[in-house]
């Protein structure tokens, strides 16, 4: 059985153990202690080194710790270092965590229902539908009054049978590590504590969202709290400059702004229909009819899809009456085919049969008609028996 220091003293940060145990070539270390907390109730594991090898992950087997090592080492006595700036920052978050949830049932009786440590931020998920902006203010202002207070965090190992006043029940039996803030809280809990809630730093909620029946509430504590709040204004601040306009004005101009777009976007597809069949009428008034009378337009496409404009240009073009407009397009293969109503061409059947036969599909009405080819499709002889006389 692993004697787990970090029960005892949360701040143990280099020691010395004797090692029992080794696996896998000598990367998976038992020790007869350990300050390495394993991941558990939320909380990640914490890295450092063991010897001259680096800890890349704590397992926790009930019994016995786990250490992983990314190089093997030998048995019997070693020395143990763990990365501080990472197991303190767990500390700041999971205390911080203790205190907001104490805080959203002292406040609104809102119980606490799971926790999660993430690498960047923290959740809780609380049994609530939602909640509001008034009571993250509240909430905050809560954890930050008691965080100025520097409360003592307390642990101690009590009977599990006995009526220990927990905010949250314990399903374990036997003795229980109970961490508890003066005044507030007390929580049955193996992870890792600050000594008093001044050492937890700022607590700010971020977004929350549903999750079924319950919210999901982040978070940020201590010194991972500054760095978000300072890379938010960061990004405030540089949507200012581009806005020319102070922060505050921000949402309400970008809302103006793509208002905006919308309108411009709007216009812009008027403007190029129009165009379109300007294009069409003129195109069809430059083109002589043949000897059936009819006037005939292709127009090839390099590259890229027959678009919207060269659609109304067709249709624009044949609706001038006695013509057929033909487009083209080698990339992807792809052919349109417009037909007046008066030219006596099928538009429709027309590319159906044009371009089933070349192994594609298409189809439409007489008067439009659209079909997409193979790239084997020979785009010559397609073209001509679409444009061809009846
Ligand atoms: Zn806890």
């Amino acid at each position: 059985m692993t004697e787990r220091l970090y029960y005892q003293d949360c701040y143990l940060q280099e020691f010395r153990a004797r090692v029992v145990e080794t696996g896998d070539d000598g990367r998976r270390v038992y020790l007869d202690r350990t300050a390495f907390y394993p991941t558990s109730g939320g909380q990640p594991f914490d890295t450092g080194t063991l010897g001259a090898a680096n800890v890349i992950d704590v397992i926790d087997e009930e019994e016995r710790v786990a250490h992983l090592l990314d190089a093997p080492i030998a048995a019997g006595e070693i020395s143990a270092q763990i990365d501080w700036p990472r197991r303190f920052d767990h500390m700041q978050q999971h205390s911080g965590q203790h205190l907001l949830s104490a805080v959203l049932e002292e406040l609104f009786h809102i119980p606490t229902v799971s926790f999660h440590l993430g690498a960047e931020v923290c959740t809780i998920d609380v049994a609530a539908p939602s909640l509001t902006a008034d009571r993250i203010d509240h909430a905050e202002v809560r954890c930050a009054e008691i965080v100025g207070e520097a409360r003592p965090l307390g642990i101690t190992f009590e009977d599990a049978g006995a009526d220990l006043g927990l905010r949250k029940e314990s399903q374990r039996s036997g003795t229980l590590r109970v961490v508890a803030i003066q005044g507030i809280d007390r929580s049955a809990c193996g992870g890792t504590h600050v000594r008093n809630t001044a050492e937890i730093g700022p607590v700010l909620i971020r977004k929350t969202e549903k999750i079924r029946r319950n919210t999901r509430v982040e978070f940020v504590c201590g010194l991972r709290a500054l760095r978000h709040a300072r890379a938010d204004f960061r990004t405030l601040q540089e949507l200012s400059r581009q806005l020319s306009a102070p922060a505050a004005d921000t949402p309400g101009l970008v809302s103006a702004q793509l208002e905006r777009i919308k309108a411009l976007e709007k216009g812009n597809l008027r403007l190029a229909s129009e165009l379109a069949q300007r294009e069409g009428r003129e195109q069809w008034t430059a083109t002589a009819p043949d000897a059936q009378g009819i006037r005939r337009a292709v127009e090839h496409v390099e590259q890229g899809a027959i678009d919207d404009a060269l659609r109304t240009r067709a249709q624009a073009f044949v609706a001038q009456g006695s013509a057929v407009f033909l487009a083209v397009s080698k990339n992807p293969p792809s052919v349109l085919l417009a037909a007046s109503a008066d030219s006596g061409i099928h538009a429709g059947d027309r590319v159906k049969s044009a371009v089933t036969e070349a192994g594609g599909r298409g189809g439409g009405n007489q008067a439009l008609a659209q079909g997409s080819l193979p790239a084997t499709a020979d785009l010559h002889s397609i073209e001509s028996s679409l444009l061809g006389a009846k």
